[in-house]
């Protein structure tokens, strides 16, 4: 997408708004293929990911979201989306629910059966799972807050077939809602359940176990990785569900202590 001078010009000032201060630039569109430089990993910011992946010799930022954006508008912005192959099958599409001044965002992969259904994210048994976790582990720990306190919204807004990962590009079109309902509810903390989601927030190619129990950044807003409720309801999964219930913890308690 080619851009006039005005419209580099929005650019600019949106994500200087934003605290974004380095820009990429587009390698020669003459270069041939092997001859450009190997992406290095994990490249730490989405932006950057979204920028180095061009090719055309031009200035590339991220799409444009108003800076008033609000999630009722990424919602309308998104409509009865066909943007990509995701569409055909989805009965409906699933934005997020919660709380849109929640000091925490949970982010999953994608809707599965139930939640494409009713169009609320994690509503089936990993979403009764995840609900336990965080209102048992809240209560546990002397903090006062129930699911309906949190967001929770998914990468991908539709189902993906038979529940399978999505694909690169399916997470690049919807990561653009995925970013702009982070910056919009602009939590205190993200936690990223599961690969997909890590993948998508830190642009990693490292497996949850290696992400889990640590700090990362999206942006500016700290990301704590922790397994998919899904693993979790496997029954040999035990290990992992006592380290999701750390991971838990230790968001929980950094953003409301
Ligand atoms: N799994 C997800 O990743 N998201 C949902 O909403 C439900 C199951």
């Amino acid at each position: 997408m080619a851009m006039n001078q005005d419209e580099v010009r929005r650019y600019l000032r949106f994500y200087s708004d934003l605290g974004v201060k380095e820009i990429y630039k587009r390698g020669s569109a003459a270069a041939p293929a092997q001859a450009r430089e190997p992406l290095a990993e994990p490249i730490p910011d989405p932006v950057a990911k979204f920028a180095a992946k061009t090719s055309k010799a031009e200035i590339v930022l991220p799409p444009l979201a108003p800076s008033d954006d609000t999630l009722e508008k990424i919602r309308e912005t998104i409509g009865d989306c066909k943007r990509c192959r995701l569409c055909e099958q989805r009965s409906k599409i699933v934005f997020g629910s919660g709380n849109q001044h929640a000091k925490i965002v949970f982010v999953g992969e994608g809707p599965g059966a139930d939640e494409d259904a009713q169009g609320l994210p994690f509503v089936g048994r990993a979403g009764q799972l995840l609900t336990q976790m965080i209102e048992n582990t809240a209560a546990k720990e002397g903090i006062p807050i129930k699911r309906a306190d949190v967001y929770i919204c998914n990468v991908v807004k539709c189902r993906p077939p038979e529940n399978r990962t999505p694909l690169p590009d399916e997470m690049e079109i919807c990561g653009e809602f995925l970013f702009r309902q982070l910056m919009t509810i602009r939590p205190r903390a993200i936690c990223a359940l599961g690969s997909t989601a890590a993948k998508a927030l830190l642009a990693t190619k490292d497996g949850v176990t290696r992400l889990r129990g640590h700090w990362h950044k999206w942006r500016d807003i700290p990301v704590m990785v922790t397994y998919h409720p899904s693993y979790l309801l496997r029954p040999y999964n035990q290990n992992a569900k006592r380290e999701a219930w750390e991971d838990l913890k230790t968001v929980l308690h950094y953003v409301y202590d």
